[in-house]
């Protein structure tokens, strides 16, 4: 039997290169898993895929997106913080195209970084290639930026070799237990993180108007494939006046905390999001007990 292998993958790329779709498309409506506050961690948890043999963590690294701006300037501390202490990293590029100055700067930023255990270079987008530019030409080229990496040419967009790439970074990851059990994996997860969200987007908006006195419910969290997930949930407001406040003139003010949190659930998920709201009053639902158990969500209780 083979031993199981578990590890954190940062996954780090330029825009556009396909990290959503490879994302999304590992994942698919299996397991959808993000952590509730970037800002505690340097890292994002994008998602968690187990498999029989493995789990592969991936996580995003803010960091490095932000020194590709910082032109000359190839590593900062923040990039190494970022991508420090994970298992592998998986650079993603677009093998379509020939590799630019960015992807000269990620490759730079890569080469310093000391405490990993490797990179693999993710060739995407191979489906893309017309037959007089090689696969090989184009590995070597991104293969040539990093000589330490190994690269895997593959298509996001393509069941088969997908399963390659995850075969090679299983490989590439140590012989360790599953950091997370597969059943805590489930949308469950991101259904109490979308549930705080839209309750933090309504108290921002809605500050001292409303202190304390909301609940938020998620009533439906399905993920519609290509499309996104739809999510509909429900805020609970204490008193009727409350109520009115929260909709606000014409529905404005609930349009906007729908907006804002469904930008936060998207960019969690890394997928597009439908997210209807609609309020209710449950009064005196903060010292209901069976209220909040019927949630059978975590609620933030009222500081
Ligand atoms: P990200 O910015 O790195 O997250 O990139 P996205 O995942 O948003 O992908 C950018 C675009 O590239 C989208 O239009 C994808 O459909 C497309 N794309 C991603 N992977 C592939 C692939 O393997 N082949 C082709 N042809 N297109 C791809
Ligand atoms: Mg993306």
């Amino acid at each position: 039997m083979t031993e199981f292998r578990s590890g954190f993958i940062a996954l780090v790329g330029k825009p556009n290169v396909g990290k959503s779709t490879l994302i999304n498309a590992l994942l698919g409506q299996k397991v959808a898993a993000v952590s509730p506050r970037p800002q505690t961690t340097r890292r994002r948890q994008l998602g968690i895929l187990t498999t029989e043999i493995a789990q592969l963590i991936f996580v995003d690294s803010p960091g490095i997106h932000k020194a590709q701006h910082k032109l000359g300037k190839f590593l900062n501390q923040e990039a190494e913080e970022g991508l420090n202490g994970v298992d592998l990293i998986l650079w993603l590029v677009d093998g379509s195209q020939d590799p630019d100055d960015e992807d000269e700067m990620i490759a730079s930023i890569l080469k310093e970084l000391k405490r990993t255990r490797g990179v693999v270079i993710g060739l995407n987008k191979i489906d893309k290639l017309d037959p007089a530019q090689g696969i090989g030409s184009q590995s070597e080229k991104y293969g040539n930026l990093l000589p330490s990496a190994e690269v895997v040419a593959f298509s996001a967009l393509q069941p088969g070799s997908r399963s390659e790439l995850v075969s090679k970074l299983i490989e590439k990851l140590p012989v360790r237990e599953a950091e997370f059990p597969p059943d805590q994996l489930t949308d469950l997860y991101e259904r109490e993180i979308a549930a705080d969200l839209i309750r933090e987007a309504a108290l921002f908006f809605l500050r001292d108007e409303v202190p304390h006195g909301l609940a938020v419910r998620i009533d439906e969290f399905t993920e519609r494939g290509e499309v996104g997930a739809y999510i509909a949930a429900t805020l609970f407001v204490e008193r009727d006046s409350q109520k009115g406040i929260v909709i606000g003139e014409k529905g404005l003010m609930l349009k906007k905390i729908g907006s804002a949190a469904r930008q936060e659930i998207e960019s969690m998920g890394g997928r597009k999001v439908f997210l209807q709201l609609r309020v209710k009053v449950a009064k005196g639902w903060r010292n209901d007990e069976n209220f909040l158990n019927r949630f059978g969500y975590k609620i933030k209780k009222p500081s």
